[in-house]
């Protein structure tokens, strides 16, 4: 028998709001424990919350970027548990109306283009954060740090339309960066701004039921979902295997064995006695605030790969990899609206700038060279100025320096050499000095030739036009 997983995510992602969901707290990441914090978000008695109209319209973004329906009403509800790091008793969530449903997401995985259905995108204020420290009784202590409590959240649940482990990890993967592209989330999941649980259960290939699913808790990473579900898969296949039933129940995946381990079976499940949040009113978004939040988007990136494609004539490689991220795809448009030929452009980003950021720790944002000034180093090269070869080192000076390549080719003298005297000159002089080569090739093996060009080439101190370089140099030798 063969089996096939089924995988549904649910994702929690921060809303990059200032400042929290109910309160005015600021949301900043990496302050002094306990410094972000005030009656509301502690749970004190008699406070009430009020609604963060920022976090709402984050929340519809994303909502519409999953191609969700946003829902004119939804409710905010009490999630009833306790816990520590939860000091009122409860997490106001969104349950039975949640702010968007019924989305479809396109992505491309490993094996070819996939589509997830989403179930439904809901809002959510985080807990605080617990720190436990040592390990035997008498030492072991509990910190508690809230300024992470009544951090903006949406959460977002697919449908359990994913059949592999590479494919969910493509498809967080996929989500991360429409979330940072769009402005919704920071991207950055070592801080914890973006997070995932798998529910995967397995089946037999050809049929249709669902089998009993587990829960992997808390990933925070692509590397560690895939592991996660590529261990969970293979151990529920066993189960299968050895006659056993899968039990229902949530596991937590231990980075450092690669393994996932029970935490709670389906009978301790809690009973969260949800029920609406008689503080806060119904939360209405009307058509006309759908359409603002819209018409305020930016252009989504797979809209954007397919326009780099027909407008500029790339190749959809080039396309793919400029429109990874928003800044990119915004340099390269820059660049190209100060002149630059687009299929230039993309080489000089993905190659030696790609490499020069990425040596120097930098990303795109912290470029010392800009669009316009990578615009003129190209115009250099197209007139002619200075060679390939040679603009190579000159774009190093200029993402050392951020000074403009025609002062660097000024100042270096690194202006081409395409004078047909200067360049027969050095010609003579190669041909002179090289006589065993020259015999070689005139001799019919005509493989020195390379070589002879090398030569001049150096003579030059890679300065020599070498197309003309290629010209003159076979004239000399074939006409003498
Ligand atoms: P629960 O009641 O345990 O919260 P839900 O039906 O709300 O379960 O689904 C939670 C997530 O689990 C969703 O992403 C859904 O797609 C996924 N899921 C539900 N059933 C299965 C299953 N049998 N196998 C894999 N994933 C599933
Ligand atoms: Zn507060
Ligand atoms: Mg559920």
């Amino acid at each position: 028998m063969t089996y096939e997983a089924v995988i549904g995510l649910e994702i929690h992602a921060q809303l990059q709001t200032a400042t929290k969901i109910f309160c005015g707290c600021s949301t900043a990441f990496g302050a002094p424990p306990n410094a972000n914090v005030c009656p509301v978000c502690l749970g004190f008695p008699g406070v009430l919350p009020v609604l963060n109209r920022a976090a709402v319209d984050l929340a519809i973004k994303a909502s519409l970027a999953l191609g969700c329906r946003v829902n004119e009403t939804s409710v905010f509800a009490r999630k009833n548990y306790f816990y520590p790091d939860l000091p009122k008793g409860y997490q106001i969530s969104q349950y039975e109306q949640p702010i968007a449903s019924a989305g479809l997401v396109e992505f491309a995985g490993p094996d070819g283009p996939r589509r997830v259905q989403i179930t439904r995108v809901h809002m959510e204020e985080d807990a605080g954060k617990s720190l436990h420290e040592g390990f035997a009784d008498s030492d072991r202590k509990t910190y508690l740090d809230y300024n992470r409590a009544g951090t903006p959240l949406v959460e977002i649940v697919t449908e359990p339309d994913l059949r592999s482990a590479s494919d969910a990890a493509a498809f967080f993967e996929h989500l991360r960066s429409m979330l940072v592209w769009l402005g919704v989330n920071d991207g950055n999941m070592e801080e914890g701004s973006l997070r995932c649980d798998a529910n995967v259960s397995v089946r037999p290939v050809g049929t249709t039921t669902l089998g009993t699913k587990a829960e992997v808790k808390n990933l925070n990473s692509f590397r560690f979902l895939q592991k996660a579900l590529e261990y969970e898969i293979e151990r529920q296949i066993d189960v299968l295997h050895e006659g056993g039933r899968v039990k229902q129940e949530t596991r937590l995946f231990d980075s450092a064995t690669g393994h996932t381990v029970s935490m709670r079976s389906k009978e301790e499940a809690h009973d969260y006695r949800y029920f609406p949040d008689p503080d806060l009113p119904a939360l209405i978004v009307g058509a006309a605030r759908v359409d603002a939040v819209r018409a305020s988007m930016p252009e989504l990136p797979d809209a954007r790969r397919r326009r780099f494609v027909a407008q500029y004539g790339l190749p959809d490689y080039d396309a793919a990899q400029l429109t990874q991220t928003r800044a990119m795809s915004e340099f390269f448009e820059a660049a190209v609206a100060a002149g630059a030929g687009p299929k230039a452009a993309s080489n000089w980003m993905m190659g030696e700038m790609a490499r020069l950021l990425k040596d120097g720790g930098k990303d795109i944002n912290g470029s010392p060279v800009t669009p316009a000034q990578l615009a003129g180093l190209v115009a250099l090269i197209d007139k002619g100025t200075i060679s390939g070869a040679i603009a190579k080192g000159v774009f190093e000076t200029m993402m050392a320096t951020g000074r403009d390549a025609d002062a660097i080719v000024a100042a270096e003298g690194l202006t081409q050499i395409d004078d047909e005297g200067q360049i027969l000159g050095i010609i003579a002089d190669v041909i002179a000095k090289n006589p065993d080569a020259v015999a070689t090739y005139r001799s019919g093996k005509t493989a020195t030739f390379g070589f002879l060009v090398g030569q001049a080439m150096k003579a030059a101190a890679g300065k020599a036009n070498p197309k003309r370089v290629n010209e003159l140099l076979k004239r000399a030798l074939e006409t003498a």
